[in-house]
């Protein structure tokens, strides 16, 4: 609910309420939508009770520059956004992602959702939301034991996930990064009993692991997952979440955490962008830390899953998730220094 910064005692519940109609008819951008101030310096348009931001402010706000083109925009900065007019799909840096709301288009200006601004665009471009000490990884590899998680010929994902998590927390050792790993050996391992582990440990961030499968053999790449924060989409099944999660206290670090791990991933491996994607996975929705679910590559390829069979493919997935890493702690890093310097 809206709530006017005002104080009430100073005028008749008439008058003030004449005073909101009259701004919300000044400042009106088109027919349903209504100004109300905020206090980063943008200016939100309320558009059927949500809350959407012109791309134009915000090319002015972070200081980039905005191009339109038909059916959509490019915001060019030290980033580059590409979006597009009623489409989730949209592009960061060159890698895809995924908008939690389609942006929107009123007289010929476009509008993205205030959920984007500040869980998408902000921990990426302006990153003020990037604090948090380094400290222990906690590396989850998927599945074990009972549960063999994909299968295709003689690749199992639960095989595969625990080598990948047993190179990555020797590379993470070797880099001076503590880890540990929520399962050892070929363990059945709950998610509940991974989600305990998780609030004990009190890790800095948490890495799941898992290989992908599709009924396509054609369909290959990496793809990373956060929890969508409350009130948003999850990417694949569209369901919305009216609830607050554990792992919604991190939105802006879980979507950069992704966006390291993924953009690495995409740059070493040379393999398909599938993008990042938000979906409520519970050891991503009951994390007491940033946490990410990355899916290394698809066992129903039959090249991908050749390719992830092979202990120098999983060195080189293992090492491109260690250098996404390394580059999240250095961003926060940089970020708590500028904080002190303030
Ligand atoms: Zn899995």
């Amino acid at each position: 609910m809206f709530r006017p910064a005002i104080k009430i005692k100073r005028f008749s519940r008439w008058l003030l309420s004449g005073l909101l109609a009259a701004a919300v008819c000044i400042g009106a951008e088109a027919a349903g939508t209504k100004r109300v101030k905020n206090t980063s310096g943008l200016v939100p348009q309320v558009i059927n009770t949500k809350r959407y931001y012109f791309l134009r402010d915000i090319a002015r706000h972070y200081h980039y520059r905005l191009r339109l083109f038909p059916g959509g925009a490019e915001l060019t900065g030290a980033s580059r956004i590409k979006l597009y007019v009623n489409r989730r799909a949209g592009e960061l840096n060159r890698l895809h992602i995924f908008f939690l709301f389609a942006p929107i288009a009123i007289n010929g200006r476009i509008l993205i959702h205030e959920k984007d601004l500040y869980n998408v665009l902000d921990p990426v471009i302006g990153g003020k939301t990037i604090r948090r000490r380094p400290g222990m990884i906690l590396i989850d590899p998927g599945h074990g034991g009972d549960d063999p998680g994909a299968l295709y010929g003689n690749a199992m994902e639960k095989h595969i996930a625990y080598q990948l998590a047993l190179e990555l927390a020797s590379d993470l050792r070797a880099a001076g990064y503590p880890a540990m790993l929520t399962r050892h050996g070929d363990r059945t391992t709950s998610l509940r009993q991974r989600t305990l582990l998780c609030q004990r440990l009190k890790p800095a961030v948490l890495v799941s692991l898992h290989c992908n499968a599709h009924p396509s053999s054609a369909m290959r790449g990496v793809e990373t997952y956060l929890v969508p924060p409350v009130g948003c989409m999850s990417t694949n099944s569209g369901r919305i979440g009216r609830t607050v999660l554990p792992g919604n206290r991190y939105d802006a670090n879980n979507f950069r955490l992704a966006y390291e791990i993924q953009r690495s991933l995409i740059a070493a491996l040379k393999t398909r962008d599938q993008g990042i994607k938000h979906a409520r996975f519970v050891v991503l929705r009951d994390s007491v830390c940033p946490a990410v679910l990355v899916e290394t590559g698809f066992l129903s390829s039959p090249r991908e899953r050749a390719l992830l069979l092979k202990t120098s493919y999983r060195r080189q997935v293992a090492a491109a998730i260690c250098a996404g890493l390394r580059n999240y702690f250095g961003i926060m890093k940089r970020s708590r220094k500028a904080a002190a310097g303030n």
